[in-house]
């Protein structure tokens, strides 16, 4: 398959990242269905839409036309067989959790044409631990994206030794013509390039809450200031969400057993208390 052979992506997910990877393809000129199994999660992802559309033409950052032709793009339907049976490329944005990504994987198996490339976002899963359940593991490959996705530019692809050259490369194909900037990985690693990067910057911060020797604010304070990240790693993790980061690291705990993949107690406290980040008003830090 070809790049410009592909006319419709379905997003699996309308949480954080499925919402605004819709709208970066459906403003790229995809035909777009964005689905999920939460009503409201899909009606969430519509009013953004809806709002963020008009706002960035009343800026003077879209023309008119190009809105009104990404709303014209997306669809939304918690029916996965309605929203994914055409799809030519599916991005899968589902919760991290991996027998949900299993059994979306087989049913997208069965759902989707044959020539489809069935991608997950996965921040951690690396694609053949979802592969192996297709009919079609050369067609299946990570295509990681960042948070928030229509702002941020990078997308790591994720070549498995299941995953054909030609499905990497339409991948990295199609991440430019969402206008992103792709870095292709020849091989499998846990966490790819930038979240190993950022897994043992928080491991390191979280490490010194836990013992007490500064709190959340002044890690991220010591961060920002000397190091130059735009916001330091609770702040980062309250945006992502503490949720997310709670999953990642039981996931990663059942598969090494090594007690030091374990989320750390500060992490565990948050998430037993629902305060997962923005998305709950309250995490590290509080929102309005
Ligand atoms: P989220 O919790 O905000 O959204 C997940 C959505 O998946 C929810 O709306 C939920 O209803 C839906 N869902 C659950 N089971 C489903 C199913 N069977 N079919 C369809 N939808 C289902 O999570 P998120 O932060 O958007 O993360 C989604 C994926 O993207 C994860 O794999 C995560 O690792 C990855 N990711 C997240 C970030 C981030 O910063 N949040 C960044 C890059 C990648």
């Amino acid at each position: 398959m070809k790049v410009e052979e592909i006319k419709k992506i379905c997003v699996i997910g309308a949480g954080n990242m499925g919402h605004q990877i819709s709208l970066c393809a459906a403003l790229a000129g995809y035909k777009v269905s964005c689905t999920d199994i939460s009503e409201e999660m899909l009606r969430k992802a519509e009013d953004f839409a809806r709002t963020y559309l008009p706002e960035r033409v009343a800026k003077g950052k879209m023309k008119q036309e190009q809105a009104a032709m990404a709303l014209e793009n997306l669809s939304f339907s918690s029916n996965l067989e309605e929203a994914a049976g055409d799809a030519d490329f599916v991005i899968e944005a589902a919760v991290e959790k991996i027998d949900i990504k299993r059994k979306l994987f087989a049913d997208l198996d069965r759902i989707t044409p044959s020539h489809a490339i069935l991608a997950t976002n996965s921040s951690f899963i690396v694609s053949s631990k979802v592969a192996d359940v297709t009919k079609r593991p050369e067609k299946i490959c990570n295509m990681h994206f960042f948070n928030p996705a229509l702002v941020m530019k990078l997308v790591e692809v994720v070549q498995g030794s299941h995953t054909s050259q030609e499905t990497a490369q339409v991948t990295m194909d199609l991440a430019a013509k969402l206008g992103k900037t792709g870095v292709w990985l020849k091989k499998e690693i846990y966490g790819f390039l930038v979240n190993r990067i950022l897994a043992a910057l928080n491991h390191e911060a979280m490490f010194l809450a836990d013992m007490g020797i500064a709190g959340p604010e002044e890690i991220d304070l010591a961060v920002t200031n000397a190091l130059g990240h735009p916001m330091g790693p609770f702040r980062l993790m309250d945006f992502t969400g503490i949720d997310l980061a709670y999953y990642i690291g039981m996931e990663r705990y059942q598969d090494t057993h090594d007690p030091g993949d374990k989320p750390s107690p500060i992490l565990v406290e948050k998430y037993a208390k629902g305060e997962y980040g923005v998305k709950t008003k309250k995490g590290f830090y509080t929102y309005d």
